[in-house]
């Protein structure tokens, strides 16, 4: 077995890539501008020539490397072959191939959600539990499933897609997914802000959100702050979101429930929104589980990619 393991997670704008001991200590950590122009055909190659560029540097032995994780904003079958990344400019492109040809080592590919589920669970605020649910509320809701210690990527790699269950009928507005009542509508940190604007034009009460540009953060900061309307919304997020994980409760019995992106920045209060209604509509043989804050933040898909080499002999 190899000493070292690379984990890389490719975003819209840059790639994070992280150099890895096979206990999990990060060694070195760095990024490269992701060129998505011309269908992104870049993207690949200036990847590997980073890391091959990293082993010269750091006078490591190909054989010294265990594998190259990869995590990608898309579906991932599982030969690695990613089919569509919006964000990429990517058709369908076989990355574990790829790579492995210009690299000459092992590697892995997962969906970036997924994997950044299991970078909590390794080495984040899943720590400890081997059935969990990462829920990351950020512009959108993304969702990773891992059950005994294994993800659950689906028939067709959508496994773990919670932002886009249906949790509200009636809704007028289209979610990104072209569904209508998507939990991500809601949940999200555009959700939040989108429910913070029919609050307030719902009403007349005074609200301090009124004077300020509405974020997610400012919602949560004004509940501290003792304000009323801010109270109210943090209450239909919380009975929203508590309801959804009730029923992915249901099906999955996780252990635990790991909340990340930018919305958990509001910190444990959250759970006091979501647990009242998570404990009222749960299956009671599955109202255990417990809520805690991921902790890896835009690391989470470095460790989860380097964990994914590990998970595969
Ligand atoms: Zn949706």
């Amino acid at each position: 077995m190899g000493k070292y393991i690379f984990g890389v997670d490719v975003g819209g704008t840059s790639v994070k890539m992280g150099l890895f001991d096979v206990e999990g200590m990060v060694i070195d950590k760095w990024e490269i501008p992701t060129r998505t122009e011309d269908g992104g055909y870049r993207i690949l190659p200036d990847i590997a020539d980073s890391i091959n560029a990293k082993i010269a540097e750091k006078q490591y032995l190909k054989e010294d490397i265990e594998g190259i994780g990869i995590a990608v904003p898309g579906p991932v079958d599982a030969d690695g072959v990613v089919n569509k990344a919006v964000n990429l400019g990517w058709g369908v492109t076989p990355v574990k191939a790829t790579i492995e040809k210009l690299c000459g080592i092992r590697a892995q590919v997962g969906n970036d959600a997924n994997v950044a589920a299991l970078g909590e669970m390794w080495k984040g605020g899943g720590q400890g539990f081997t059935s969990l649910v990462v829920v990351t509320l950020g512009t959108g809701v993304g969702g990773g499933v891992i059950v005994d210690g294994r993800l659950v990527g689906g028939a067709d790699g959508a496994g773990g897609e919670i932002g886009h269950t249906r949790v509200v009928d009636g809704e007028e507005e289209i979610c990104n997914c072209g569904c209508k009542g998507c939990l991500e509508q809601y949940s999200s940190a555009t959700g939040v802000v989108r429910l913070a604007k029919r609050a307030l034009a719902k009403t007349d009460k005074p609200s301090i959100l009124r004077e300020r540009e509405i974020t997610a953060k400012g919602v949560f900061d004004a509940v501290k702050e003792g304000d009323q309307v801010a109270e109210e919304i943090a209450k239909e997020f919380g009975d929203i979101l508590g309801k959804g994980l009730s029923v992915v409760a249901g099906v999955l019995n996780p252990a635990a429930f790991v909340i990340g992106g930018g919305v958990s920045k509001a910190g444990e209060m959250l759970f006091d929104y979501i647990r009242p209604a998570f404990l009222k509509y749960v299956f009671p043989g599955a109202k255990n589980a417990k809520f805690t804050l991921a902790t890896l933040g835009n690391d989470a898909g470095i460790y989860g990619a380097a964990k994914l080499i590990l998970d595969v002999e």
